[in-house]
């Protein structure tokens, strides 16, 4: 079992690596396994085994778009070539969901079992709707932040009276009518790693401490796994995707990194669809700042708190990282015309959810200058965890202390609390 990263002591020296071994130590070079390679990687399989560079191209558009999961069931190839393949070990080799739980609210957790590794499996949540995190900062060029679109296929959202809109900040909401082609507009919620060395106070994950990086086709093959239960079509349905489930991605960089830019190049996903959350590992973020605009998702730091000896109270990371340390390195990234980085604060009954503490963080945001916005999240219970859930008052009053400090504020739903699939909630409920 590997060590969590920050010491419970907080004499002693936090040890972190910026990023750990690739997924079950195995040399990806090595592997026969398909799915994971981007088309180029594909192609140079092909040529070594005597085939044309050119299938390289045909097996990325048949595993990422088409999603087809058996090499067997690939047409696109000659019947002798699929046999030959799998007669030589090759395999698709992309992750399954191998268990559903369902919340009376529509959200379903997965527990997805990432292929040759002894039933270990990750867990990925998908919102129909959303929870009111991922919209609203505007950056979204196709999709104004006052607008939103229906949130279940038009045949449910008749029959459970959910087809009227809800609006950020009370502006016009779009009626069912005005999407014709989407089916969806949802969160996709995905796991970098197993488990997670960062060890912040509140977070259920932080108890099965870190267990492994996930490789870029286990963080993408999620994705492709939940896309293909929900035929969801790229390009039509709203589907904002977030680096928000288990670990800590920039903890495992270039797996994420690598995962971002299939899910790009190959599935066809916008990257400012897409939004990466971190506890402030402040090396990651530099990293981050220098990626192609065509590459980069949005920014989502984890604030938590609204000065350095609370935060570094719940999140031990912030002895390492403070938060100066991590506004500086925010500060390299170019962001795109209405981007903004969001704040995400977990409010903490009694601890992080006063008044003083609404002021000191208005006041923190405003002072850093930032294009930002702020996502409060009311503290999600867990065993073995002594916070407590914030009243919905505090909660109501922190935001408009926000709103009235010209801070953007939203409230995240509380969404699959009932499945254990609300934020901060993960955790593996079962193996093998
Ligand atoms: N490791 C990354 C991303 C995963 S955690 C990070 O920490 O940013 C995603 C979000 O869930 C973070 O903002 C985190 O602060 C929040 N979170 C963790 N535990 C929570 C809980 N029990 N209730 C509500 N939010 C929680
Ligand atoms: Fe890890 Fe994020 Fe949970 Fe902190 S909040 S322990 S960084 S998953």
């Amino acid at each position: 079992m590997l060590t969590p990263a920050v010491s419970e002591d907080s004499n002693q020296p936090v040890h972190l690596e910026a990023s750990g071994p690739v997924c079950g130590g195995q040399d990806p070079l090595d592997s026969r396994r398909l799915f994971g390679l981007d088309a180029e990687a594909l192609a140079t399989r092909m040529v070594a085994v005597g085939e044309p560079a050119w299938r390289g191209r045909q097996l990325a558009e048949a595993m990422y778009r088409q999603r087809v999961a058996e090499l067997d069931a690939i047409t696109t190839l000659p019947k002798a070539l699929r046999g030959r393949l799998t007669a030589e070990g090759w395999q698709v080799g992309r992750p399954r969901i191998v268990q559903v739980f369902q919340s009376a609210d529509g959200t379903e957790r997965y527990l997805v079992e990432c292929p040759d590794s002894e039933g270990l499996t990750v867990e990925t949540v998908w919102i129909p709707e959303g929870d009111d995190g991922e919209t609203g900062d505007g950056s979204d060029p196709d999709s104004p932040e006052t607008l939103r679109a229906p949130s279940f296929p038009r045949s449910l959202a008749e029959r459970v009276g959910n087809h009227e809109p809800q609006t950020e900040f009370g502006q016009e909401a779009v009626s069912a009518g005005d999407w014709p082609h989407s089916r969806w507009h949802a969160t996709l919620c995905v796991s970098s790693q197993v488990g997670c060395a960062v060890n912040c106070r509140f977070c259920l994950t932080a108890k099965l401490v870190f267990q492994r990086n996930l490789t870029a086709g286990e963080i993408a093959g999620q994705v492709v796994a939940v896309f293909s239960r929900h035929a969801v079509e790229v390009g039509r349905d709203r589907v904002n995707l977030v680096f928000m489930g288990m670990g800590e991605p920039f903890l495992n960089y270039d797996n994420f990194m690598g995962a971002v830019r299939l899910l790009v190049r190959e599935v066809g996903l916008s990257p400012q669809r897409m939004t990466v959350s971190t506890s402030g590992i402040v090396p990651g973020i530099e990293r981050f700042a220098a990626e192609p605009p065509e590459l980069r998702p949005k920014l989502a730091i984890s604030l938590n708190a609204p000065n350095d000896a609370t935060r570094s109270e719940i999140m031990p990371i912030n002895r390492k990282w403070p938060i100066q340390s991590i506004i500086a390195a925010v500060r390299r990234v170019q962001l795109r015309p209405r981007e903004r980085v969001t704040f995400e604060y977990v409010l903490l009954g009694g601890v992080t959810d006063r008044p003083e503490d609404a002021a000191e963080v208005a006041r923190l945001i405003r002072r850093t200058g930032l294009p930002a916005k702020v996502n409060l999240i009311a503290w999600n219970p867990g065993p073995g965890i002594n916070y407590a859930t914030p009243q919905p008052e505090a909660v109501e009053a922190f935001r408009r202390a926000l709103i009235d400090a010209g801070i953007p504020a939203y409230v995240r739903k509380p969404r699959g609390r009932d499945i254990y699939a609300a934020c901060g909630q993960l955790k593996r409920t079962m193996e093998g």
